[in-house]
């Protein structure tokens, strides 16, 4: 029996070889391995793909949300709220800006999405920017966030590392918020070959600052106006990304086919779960995610069968070690903790086949 991985990078970089060895080859070259012109050429096509004028690259998506932040002025005795659910660098960047996580719940238990309604209760005179998560490859429904930003005072930081291409009524992720931050790394659905982020905005006095802080602080050599970091995107990330750009939205299309697929194949079997996308958006299926009862059963079933199966993610936010001084106690996010429990990501990838998914299901479906 051959094994099925959660992702096949393999398969995405037989599409794009020849375009990166040629591209590298330049590069090599050239020798302008930090910002040379690649990189500016692909922040502007992302920019362009996105629908927004700027777009900074960066060393990886976390670092590219500490920027955005320490750009807007957002740091010490700022309160930020973050979903519980979500991968660990949404709320460490907070952290690393200086400020302090405010978690809440998900809105309910298909779309893991954030809780505007939690994220209104939540707000107080400290904080300083709301970061909803479009999770799994769906944008959260940012239209009820940022009216209530705006109202008091906070700004609204889109972690968009999940959802390249994710529309919500005809806009793109990244392009909803004041400022957004995405991750390139090499899982993504758009991913460079190593490390690799960006922050994107409308506001090109943001851009500038953001473009600053992530280059030592420096708007010009050896000069350094504020405390910065050394977090740019490589040279020969840039040609990576540059050549998957242009197959990202056919990729797309592939990946929201073969999750209908799972959602035929799927439909018949009562014990499973299976995710709902928000009406008004387009999803891009970074992670197509079930629940199932004895998940941590069925998970090992799966991986015994040579299905790359995941948990995304086995541990929320407030119950991790690095976050116990938040001070939240078990049960304090009820639906993030249920989703923790029992959420179980099946393969899924652009180039999988029908084969591949008739073969998970089954074995999924003989577990459960
Ligand atoms: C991948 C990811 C990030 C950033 O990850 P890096 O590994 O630092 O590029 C941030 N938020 C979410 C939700 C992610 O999935």
């Amino acid at each position: 029996m051959t094994s099925i991985p959660l992702v096949d990078l393999a398969a995405q970089h037989a599409a794009v070889a020849d375009e990166v060895a040629e591209g590298w080859r330049e590069v090599l070259a050239g020798t302008a391995f930090i910002g040379g012109p690649q990189v500016a050429a692909f922040e502007r096509a992302y920019a362009e793909f996105v629908g927004v004028p700027h777009c900074v690259g960066t060393g990886n998506g976390t670092d590219a949300i500490e920027i955005a932040l320490r750009a807007l002025g957002v740091g010490q005795g700022d309160e930020c709220i973050l979903p519980a659910n979500t991968f660990i660098a949404t709320a460490e960047a907070v952290s690393r800006a200086g400020a302090k996580p405010v978690l809440v719940d998900c809105a309910d238990d298909d779309t893991y999405l954030i809780d505007n309604d939690a994220v209104a209760a939540a707000v107080t005179p400290r904080t300083a920017a709301i970061l909803p998560v479009h999770l799994y490859g769906q944008v959260a429904p940012v239209e009820r966030l940022s009216p209530l930003a705006k109202r008091t005072g906070a700004w609204v930081v889109e972690d968009a590392a999940q959802a390249h291409g994710a529309r919500r009524d005809g806009m793109s992720a990244g392009a909803l918020g004041d400022v957004a931050a995405t991750s390139f790394y090499p899982g993504k659905n758009l991913g460079a070959y190593g490390d690799a982020g960006a922050v994107l905005t409308r506001s090109s006095a943001v851009a500038a600052r953001m473009r600053m802080i992530a280059d030592h602080g420096s708007p010009a050599k050896y000069r350094h106006d504020v405390l910065g970091v050394n977090s740019r995107l490589d040279t020969l990330q840039a040609v990576v990304l540059s050549a998957k750009l242009r197959r990202l939205a056919a990729w797309n299309a592939a990946r929201r086919a073969a999750a209908a697929r799972y959602d035929a194949l799927l439909s018949g079997c009562a014990a499973v779960r299976r995710p709902r996308t928000l009406d008004g958006n387009e999803h891009v299926w970074h992670l197509y995610t079930v629940r199932v009862p004895d998940r941590d059963r069925v998970l090992k079933e799966l991986q015994a069968a040579g299905i790359g199966a995941g948990i995304h993610y086995p541990v929320p936010i407030h119950l991790t070690p690095a976050f116990a001084d938040l001070g939240y106690a078990e049960g304090a996010f009820p639906v993030a903790e249920r989703s923790a429990r029992e959420l179980l990501t099946l393969p899924l990838f652009a180039e999988i086949t029908e084969a591949q998914q008739e073969r998970v299901a089954e074995v999924l479906m003989a577990a459960l």
